[in-house]
């Protein structure tokens, strides 16, 4: 996927001589378009008149269609009041042309939608117009004929002033948090609140958890001591008859270190083995 800035950089070089406030708009435009999920390219912008008459030319005296019907003075674009746009294919060069293209699959063409939002910023649409239809072209007029222009009129302050406070209040907006964003946000902050609970009592917890390792551990010690104490006093002074000869098997062959001071289940256990002929020696006769 593009990212914004490789998208914005697409159109750079178009946005030169253009009048401040078109630039402005048109930025905000591929910003917009962009965060719908249509990149745009800036495809034309200001244009001199001996560019506007070379374009003029095409389609009639030129090779080519009629893609404009302003000479050379005749157009906004010769005052840097204009931008014509495509869209811009995944493939991050490619441009279309493609009216009905629905890019981003929301169900509504992408071109619609551009031509919605650069007419929220500000522009006049040229596909709106009756008699000649432009569709990838968008102006800014300012109430300003092309007589006008052609005799020198500019933009006012005023008018300039107001077409930025068009363009800032769609960007503010565009800044700040939808609705749902906020509802989403104020949920993030009740979650990582809980989290830091859970953390906390899980620090507390590590703490009573080691306090009863300690406790398990110095009671087992004493169990242990118990143990011991209960084997000592099952050691058999003796050791049994019964049991005599498999433990001296086990003693021969290094399986016990010493035949004496075993509880009664030791010998048990030393039987059983010497039985079940895991222990060698079997000396009986
Ligand atoms: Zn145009």
């Amino acid at each position: 996927m593009l990212t914004l800035a490789q998208v914005k950089l697409k159109s750079q070089a178009r946005l030169v001589d253009l009048h401040p406030v078109v630039v402005a708009a048109a930025v905000a435009l591929i910003e917009r378009s962009y965060a719908q999920g249509v990149p745009i390219i800036i495809t034309q912008g200001y244009r001199s008149k001996a560019e506007q008459d070379g374009l003029y030319a095409q389609g009639r005296t030129k090779p080519g269609g009629i893609v404009t019907n302003a000479r050379g003075g005749y157009s906004y674009h010769n005052y840097g009041l204009a931008v014509d746009f495509a869209l811009l294919l995944p493939d991050g060069y490619s441009a279309s042309w493609d009216m009905k293209r629905d890019g981003d699959k929301d169900g509504i063409a992408d071109w619609q939608e551009v031509a919605q939002q650069a007419k929220a910023l500000g522009f006049e649409w040229g596909g709106d117009w009756t008699s000649f239809k432009d569709y990838p072209h968008f102006q800014m007029s300012f109430g300003l004929s092309i007589a006008k222009l052609l005799a020198g009129a500019q933009p006012t302050p005023a008018q300039t002033t107001v077409a930025y406070a068009v363009i800032d209040k769609l960007n503010e907006e565009a800044g700040e948090l939808s609705q749902a964003e906020k509802q989403e946000l104020a949920a993030l902050r009740a979650e990582v609140k809980d989290l830091k609970e859970v953390v906390a009592g899980l620090t507390k917890s590590k703490d009573v958890l080691k306090q009863a390792v300690q406790e398990q551990g110095s009671s087992m010690g004493k169990v242990g001591e118990r143990v011991k104490k209960l084997e000592d006093k099952a050691a058999l002074a003796k050791i049994p008859d019964w049991a005599a000869r498999y433990v001296q098997a086990a003693y021969d062959v290094g399986l016990i270190d010493t035949p004496e001071g075993g509880s009664f289940d030791f010998y048990r256990l030393m039987k059983i083995l010497g039985q079940a002929g895991i222990l060698p020696a079997e000396k009986e006769g």
